[in-house]
């Protein structure tokens, strides 16, 4: 047998060795599933398959880069080269790119992240005169996604009586008609945003069945690793690329579906048996990754989801130690607690600091922990949240660069066309933007006419020199597209529209930090072009270089992600198939996990259970859960009650570190009892129920009663320094 198979169980070595024909592998965390998929792209090619004709979708690029070394390493470098891996969005605007003039898009189309795809629709609302407190950009932005992950294009919805009534029940009847002028943006725009690399895609392989043959034709094996997260509008792109050769291999584990509010389809999963009913099944039951007792624990809580298959999922590891819980009196206790904690493990276990994670809700929980690891000098790496990308000085230099290779991108121009200040003011870019929308040109052909538009533009000739002047430096940009690298582009770009000079004026340390970020930047660019050059298709332009950061914005890791020793926050969503030794649960309260904003209905709460077994079973050793008995959120310091879903983790898994509240819970018998159980004695702990919450625990029952046999013994006294109740935050 290859040494690589002889890993495997059997299980796994069917999965691997199934080359033709559907196959399903449905198993729960830490079952090998991601390590079935990338070991079968290495028996594909083993067993002669061009890894031409592989296409492998995963969720993160990370993940894409990680499985491709993998392979390298079974079937050689040059072999893993010709793979095609990445994520849906990266794989599908690659092809967009190749076949954009079947959909009258330029091929240089620019990709909108979600930042810029909200200011075109808050200009939209604005232009259209319509109340954006009525109407939220992020909220409206939230819905047009919907749609266009449902295929809802602007002509479907008008042409769908039963919407625009949904809309209009909702007052929110104008929605139909900013989604069309938003679209119409973006066109004009030559932009497409995230959701249009899916639902574009969708439009090329059904408008053009010759694009579809063409890549069914290439891509004759498919395999998709986290299944249960891809929306409707990617069930539909792989079932159709997958409809001739029906080699296709997907892996999922519905208990980890966290992605149902990006329109992620649990049901995609049954789908597949209907739409393939030959597909062969295998499931996975042994868990590699965690202690028995974390396994356990984890299987428990998920066991309480209405909506679930039933797996069974085990461990042979050791049984390894319980879960360690951390009552704190604050969010600053909090965060010492766990910095503290991991520096004494550095120490007494001789651990790395990447063993280590600290997974949250959301992205907001951060800084505290940041302030507790710098204050012990523990060097630690934040994921996701306000993305290198998007820090404005970086967004700004890139504005240019944007408008270089997309001229018509009229969010690149007006972002750059006054800055750093060059008296293009406001009003006359209103009057641009009005003239070009009443020529019906775009405001770079404008621009490109200057002396011809002159007389009708009704703008003084200090302007129309200041204008001018503006347009050629850009035009001499352009002319260095044809020469230089995107390094040298870029650095040129940077000296001689002012913009460093404007960064360097400004010596406090938040200037200097805007001018390192700028240099960062720029080596990234270096970075960039020493990778493209070893790819054997690699392209080291300037617009694959934008497309490769519009790509990576939203879920990106940090620049600083350079493999040093360093602990990981993150938020759960983002530590999905993600492994580490050590994993600090943190926030384990009520109305942060599960969120305020999900706990409504069964369905989301469900939902907030399975990202809590997404976290849990990160966990390979050790587990931690914190709490907080207050917290400081919305500008308030407010009393917190524990997680509901503390108090779903069966007691013979956990042990509690502040000796207050575990010897509140020993009852004469020497057992301990779920300290999460209603406690009458203590009001504060188990304060009214929010308003706001619209389903209580009552109305979703659980185990809560406290034994009879039990009674609480002690009660730690909870100060709360603003004196607030929960029922004073005014939320968002
Ligand atoms: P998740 O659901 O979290 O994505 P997964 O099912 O994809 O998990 P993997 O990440 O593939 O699981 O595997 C979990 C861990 O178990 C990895 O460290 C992997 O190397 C290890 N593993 C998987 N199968 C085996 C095996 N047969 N023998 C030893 N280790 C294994
Ligand atoms: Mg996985």
């Amino acid at each position: 047998m290859t040494d690589y198979l002889k890993g495997l169980n059997e299980a796994q070595y069917e999965a691997v060795t199934t080359l033709q024909g559907p196959l399903m592998v449905l198993a729960g965390a830490g079952s090998g599933k991601t390590r079935v998929l990338t070991m079968r792209i290495a028996h594909l090619i083993t067993n002669l398959v061009d890894p031409f004709h592989i296409l492998a979708l995963t969720f993160t690029n990370k993940a894409a880069k990680e499985m491709k070394e993998r392979i390298a390493k079974v079937v050689g470098e040059s072999e893993a080269r010709s793979l095609w891996m990445g994520t849906f969005h990266s794989v599908f605007a690659r092809i967009l790119r190749s076949e954009a003039h079947y959909l009258g898009f330029p091929s240089n189309f620019t990709i909108y992240d979600s930042q810029d795809s909200l200011n075109v629709i808050k200009k939209v609302i604005k232009e259209l005169n319509i109340d954006s407190d009525l109407y939220k950009p992020k909220k409206v932005q939230a819905r047009i996604s919907s749609y266009k992950n449902n295929l809802i294009t602007v002509k479907a919805y008008f042409n769908n009586p039963e919407l625009i009534e949904a809309d209009e029940r909702t007052n929110m009847k104008h929605i139909g008609l900013i989604y069309q002028k938003y679209v119409e943006a973006c066109y004009k725009n030559g932009a497409m945003d995230f959701d249009d690399l899916l639902l574009k895609t969708n439009e090329l392989l059904t408008r053009f069945p010759e694009v579809l043959a063409k890549y069914q034709d290439r891509f004759r094996y498919i395999l998709v690793d986290e299944y249960q997260d891809t929306n409707h509008s990617q069930y539909l792109i792989v079932k159709a690329l997958a409809s001739k050769f029906e080699n296709i291999c997907v892996v999922g584990d519905d208990a980890q579906s966290i992605y149902s509010f990006r329109g992620a389809n649990i049901y995609n999963i049954l789908n597949f048996k209907k739409d393939y009913p030959d597909a062969k099944t295998v499931s996975l039951e042994q868990n590699y990754r965690s202690t028995q007792n974390i396994v356990n624990a984890a299987n428990v809580v998920i066991s309480k989801n209405v909506q679930q298959f039933k797996k069974n999922v085990f461990s042979d590891n050791e049984e390894g130690e319980k879960i360690k819980v951390y009552r704190a009196l604050s969010d600053a206790d909090e965060a010492n607690f766990v910095a503290g904690n991991i520096w004494e493990l550095h120490h007494s276990q001789q651990r790395k600091f990447s063993d280590f994670s600290i997974l949250y809700r959301t992205n907001s929980q951060t800084r505290a922990f940041e302030d507790a690891l710098r204050k012990k000098n523990i060097p630690y790496r934040v994921y996701g949240g306000l993305s290198f990308y998007q820090r404005k000085e970086v967004k700004d230099l890139i504005g240019y660069l944007r408008l270089l290779v997309n001229e018509n991108d009229s969010e690149a121009l007006f972002r750059v066309i006054n800055y750093p200040a060059r008296g293009i003011g406001e009003t006359t870019q209103n009057k641009l933007i009005v003239f070009a929308d009443s020529q019906n040109i775009s405001v770079s052909q404008v621009l490109d006419n200057l002396g011809f538009y002159a007389p009708q533009l009704g703008l003084n000739n200090g302007v129309l020199t200041k204008l001018s002047d503006f347009w050629s430096m850009i035009k001499a940009f352009q002319v260095l597209l044809k020469t230089e690298n995107v390094y040298n582009i870029a650095m040129e770009v940077a000296k001689r529209s002012g913009l460093i000079k404007f960064l360097k004026d400004d010596q406090t340390p938040e200037g200097i930090s805007r001018v390192e970020n700028v240099q960062e930047l720029l080596n990234s660019m270096q970075g960039f072009i020493e990778e493209q050059q070893q790819l054997e298709d690699g392209n080291p332009s300037l617009s694959n270089f934008l497309e490769n950061i519009a790509l990576s914005a939203d879920t990106q890791k940090d620049k600083e992600d350079d493999g040093t020793d360093k602990v990981s926050l993150m938020t759960i969503h983002l530590s999905k198939g993600l492994e580490f030794p050590i994993v600090h649960l943190v926030g384990l309260e009520e109305n942060l996990f599960p969120s305020f904003m999900s706990s409504s209905t069964r369905e989301e709460l469900e939902e907030e259970r399975r990202l809590f077994y997404v976290a849990l079973t990160r966990a390979e050793k050790q587990v931690y859960f914190t709490y907080a008995v207050s917290r400081f959120q919305w500008g308030k310091i407010t009393d917190a009650e524990p997680s509901r879903f503390l108090s779903e983790v069966d007691t013979q898994f956990i042990e509690f570190i502040n000796p207050a509240i575990e010897s509140r819970f020993v009852n004469h018998s020497g057992l301990k009892s779920n300290i999460f159980d209603d406690a009458p004695s203590e009001p504060r702990f188990f304060k009214k129920q929010d308003p706001k919450k619209k389903l209580s625990r009552a109305e979703n029952p659980e185990p809560q009663s406290l034994p009879k046999n039990l009674k609480p013994i002690s009660t730690a006294k909870i100060i709360n320094p603003s004196g607030q109740s929960s029922e004073d935050i005014e939320v968002g």
